[in-house]
């Protein structure tokens, strides 16, 4: 399955790992997810690996979260190599939320920012919601011309999604404008805004990411990754983890608001009509 969800390829000391679910703008499923926390550790462990770069297969990067492919998998367990929380599955209400999304959402995205190589997310066409978490949580970002940033999920009444580094990527007032309006930010706004490094011709997306990585990777390892720690601490005492944890439960609050007053935790809204509402909005 993780074959399937993820691709995986070592070229010159540089790890590619791309989403792999094109037919479905590589709507991330829980499948997904661990399949890219099993090709990080390969490429942690792997000594030969000096950076890491996550990309995505077909026209998008990644279309958000899987809520309405065939390959929804939200109801299934998987094996769970490092343990953040107990298995969602037989779990109910918010409890069962609770588990899943402080696992596949909120842990393993932080887990892999700490992961102690330098992480480069190559993002074209769609970064939407979840996708935005994948990104986000590498070191930085090169995207192509065509790429395009949105967070949707406040029409689900919910504050941005589960990784909320919204204000710290980007400034307070612009991830209130990102999430207030659910407009999509162009790769260039995102780049004026410090969230993107550099934008480059689709044409040129892996080969400029190519030559950054072949640049960084001439560093000494041990080097960049005290260098990677010393940034992230900064960042953390400029409170991005704890923000993180306080609006992890006003998420949480959400959803069971919507699971109260609506007909489930998303508001009533699936891919589809989510879509549609965009849509109608403009965004
Ligand atoms: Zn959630």
């Amino acid at each position: 399955m993780s074959e399937d969800v993820v691709s995986y390829e070592v070229v010159e000391r540089v790890a590619w790992v791309r989403l792999n679910r094109p037919e479905y703008r590589n709507a991330q499923n829980s499948a997904m997810t661990y399949a890219l926390d099993a090709a990080f550790q390969r490429a942690v462990d792997d000594d030969d690996v000096a950076v890491i770069v996550l990309a995505g297969n077909g026209d998008h990067f990644c279309a958000g979260h899987d809520i309405g492919t065939p390959g929804r998998d939200v109801d299934q367990s998987f094996d769970r190599k490092a343990v953040i929380w107990w298995d969602h599955v037989d779990k109910e209400g918010g409890d069962l939320r609770f588990a899943r999304e402080s696992e596949v959402y909120l842990g393993m995205c932080r887990r892999w920012r700490e992961i102690p190589k330098p992480m480069i997310a190559a993002v074209h066409g769609a970064c939407i919601a979840g996708g935005l978490m994948l990104a986000w949580s590498c070191d930085f970002i090169v995207a192509s011309d065509d790429a395009f940033f949105s967070d949707p999920v406040v029409r689900m009444g919910i504050p941005g999604v589960e990784y909320f580094a919204h204000p710290w990527v980007m400034n307070p007032r612009a991830a209130k404008e990102f999430l207030f309006t659910g407009d999509r930010f162009s790769a260039t706004r995102a780049q004026e805004l410090g969230m993107v490094n550099q934008v480059v011709s689709r044409a040129e997306l892996e080969s400029s990411v190519s030559a950054m990585a072949g640049r960084i990777a001439q560093m000494p390892r041990f080097g960049l990754t005290l260098t990677k720690k010393a940034i992230n601490q900064a960042e953390d005492l400029q409170g991005l983890r704890a923000g993180m944890d306080s609006v992890f439960g006003l998420h949480h609050f959400a959803h069971a608001h919507n699971a109260e007053v609506s007909t489930d935790s998303l508001g009533g809204l699936d891919a589809k009509s989510m879509a549609a509402k965009n849509k109608e909005a403009g965004a």
